[in-house]
């Protein structure tokens, strides 16, 4: 099969398309032929060597979508043939096939393409830990998502509109501002805007939102805390840099600064991520959105796609 490999640590140029051997599933294991690779932020800090404890050379990638190939003889969750998604990947995901542990494989409902599917793990399993196993968000509520056009971003606003909450989406393009509009969040403003955090504390009339979803912290952080409604919470989800902050912002409104890391999530709370989101996938009320698709040899293109500014939902690599 053909597999991206890395070598070196280095910029996305490390990466080249290399012939591996193919791969055989054991026991309580499920070999996924892929069709679509969802390209993430953290492959590319992986892939600059962010991870001492990562192992040269690898295969990156966590997410993708495609046909189950084989299963080993304990596996009862997926048979041949299923429609899948997955949620992390023995092997990695950029190739053309992907081992994978049975509880890393989710069903993908047919109406849900390969791109969308590849669209779904790491987006929609942060944004459903962020929104409501963090902030413990509920119907009703308003919510900032701070950087609304991207992958987690664009899960999020699905998640928290089919929940009932009031949304406001940041993006800095238009076309990113575009697509929050027309994915329904209620208000939709542009984070380099000179005046937006007016324009939020306007549109809260004069309390400020109940959650942030920050995808920036190192540039927000500080912003966030004064646009915060009483007993408000910010959860970090991205954060490139430091940041300073003044903490009686916090004090003053009993607010809470909430860090998440997705990959200190607990096996039962993954398990539950993944009903909920197969559920909402199913039930119409989650749509991944796919904004680029490269193929599996650009993929240097696609890393260098993915850390540039007019985000547009997902960018999905095609084996
Ligand atoms: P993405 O698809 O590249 O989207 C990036 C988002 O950040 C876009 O909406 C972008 O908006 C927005 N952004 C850029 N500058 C901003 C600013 N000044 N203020 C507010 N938003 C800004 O990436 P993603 O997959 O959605 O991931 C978002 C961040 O979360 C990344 O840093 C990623 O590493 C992190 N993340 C963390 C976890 C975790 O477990 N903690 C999991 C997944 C992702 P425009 O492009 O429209 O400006």
């Amino acid at each position: 099969m053909k597999a991206i490999r890395v070598h070196e640590f280095g910029g996305p140029e490390v990466m080249q398309l290399e012939e591996t051997p193919d791969l055989q599933p054991g026991a309580e294991q499920v070999v996924v032929r892929v069709n679509a690779i969802g390209v993430n932020p953290v492959d590319t800090y992986l892939r600059s060597g962010s991870n001492s404890k990562l192992r040269l050379p690898y295969t990156p990638g966590m997410d993708a979508a495609g046909i189950v190939e084989s299963v080993g003889e304990n596996v009862t969750n997926v048979a041949v043939g299923d429609r899948v998604y997955t949620s992390g990947a023995i092997s990695g995901t950029y190739a053309e096939l992907a081992l994978c542990e049975h509880s890393q494989v989710h069903r993908l409902p047919q109406h849900i393409s390969f791109a969308q599917g590849a669209a779904v793990n790491v987006p929609y399993a942060t944004a459903y830990r962020a929104l409501f196993q963090i902030a413990k968000a509920v119907p009703g509520e308003i919510v900032l998502i701070h950087g609304a056009s991207g992958g987690v971003g664009i899960a999020a606003l699905q998640l928290a509109l089919a929940a009932g909450m009031t949304v406001i989406g940041t993006a800095g393009s238009e076309q990113g501002r575009y697509l929050v509009t027309d994915q329904g969040a209620h208000h939709v403003l542009d984070h380099y805007a000179p005046d937006y955090l007016e324009q939020v504390i306007q549109l809260t009339n004069g309390l400020g939102v109940a959650v942030i979803l920050e995808m920036l912290a190192n540039a927000n952080l500080s912003k966030d805390l004064g646009i915060l409604a009483q007993s408000g919470r910010v959860v970090i989800i991205g954060s490139r840099g430091t940041v300073e902050i003044n903490p009686r912002e916090a004090m003053n409104r009993d607010a809470s600064i909430l860090g998440m890391f997705l990959f200190n999530a607990a096996a039962p709370e993954i398990s539950s991520i993944h009903a909920a989101v197969v559920a909402g996938l199913a039930n119409g009320t989650l749509c991944p959105v796919v904004g680029q698709e490269i193929p599996l040899a650009e993929a240097p293109r696609a890393h260098r796609a993915i850390m540039e500014p007019g985000s547009y939902g997902k960018i999905v690599l095609i084996p």
